[in-house]
């Protein structure tokens, strides 16, 4: 055990000062009871470190869900009506919280923001909320149009597959999805063209056959990009097909 004073020599002299990952304020992180302990706050620990106000904002949502969608029920968990009018073509899925309040901010941030320095918290909470899925040989991510690849210069889901790569030493495989630009805009189309129109969005090489991956997103809203990805990756053969996203949507839309 580590005493009192001693702990409080540490923070008034600003020992082991480091900045927030989600508001970067610089804070002293609280000393470990133990020695042998590293200072942990937040989902990363000392490697995406929160400040005690943004690590009370940052927990999991650990309600029941939809085991097939996510999406947060108010009973046990059980699959959803949509899910039972239709399953979901992958094999698991997992989330780490809901997309509102701080999640959707950082979220909005990293995508729209190019706040970066988010990867590794957010790819951290990826991690925390990938325990309950079976190891995979590979992590890919959710490719983006390219279209919309050069106008932001990066892709969210890869910046957050590569921050769990690090995290988890799992092997990074983005050759796994490419993506073809739409030749219908999607704005306007019904859920069901949406459907149609994504369906040939999405190509996987033979590389992926017998594989079981992890698929990345950011956030999922109705699925539709996902399960056109998860029949690519079928298509070529991969055995198990796992989604995994930062955060959901409460509700179907
Ligand atoms: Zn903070
Ligand atoms: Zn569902």
């Amino acid at each position: 055990m580590i005493p009192n004073k001693l702990r409080l020599l540490w923070r008034n002299m600003g020992l082991g000062q480091t900045r927030c990952a989600n508001c970067l304020a610089p804070f002293t992180p609280e000393l470990p009871s133990n020695a042998l302990d590293t200072p942990k706050n937040g989902p990363a620990g000392a490697a995406a470190p929160l400040c005690p106000q943004c690590s009370i904002l940052f927990t999991p949502y650990k309600g029941p869900r939809c085991p097939h969608c996510a999406v947060p029920l108010q009973t046990a968990p059980a699959p959803c009506a949509l899910c039972r009018q239709n399953p979901a073509s992958w094999d698991g899925i997992a989330a780490y919280g809901l997309y509102q309040n701080t999640l959707r901010d950082a979220l909005l941030r990293l995508k729209f923001g190019g706040a970066l320095f988010l990867a590794p918290l957010l790819g951290a909470c990826l991690l925390e909320a990938s325990c309950c899925l079976p190891w995979p040989d590979a992590l890919t991510a959710v490719p983006q149009h390219p279209v919309h690849l050069r106008r932001r210069g990066f892709n969210q889901a890869h910046e957050l597959a590569k921050a769990l790569h690090k995290l988890s030493g799992i092997p990074l495989q983005t050759e796994l999805l490419r993506r073809h630009a739409p030749h219908i805009p999607q704005t306007g189309l019904s859920a069901a063209e949406r459907r149609r129109n994504k369906h040939h969005a999405f190509h996987a090489p033979a590389a992926a056959k017998d594989m079981r991956v992890w698929l990345i997103d950011d956030v999922m809203t109705t699925g539709i990009t996902l399960s056109a990805a998860t029949h690519a990756l079928r298509a070529a053969g991969a055995q198990g097909i796992y989604v995994l996203i930062v955060a959901r949507t409460p509700l179907h839309s």
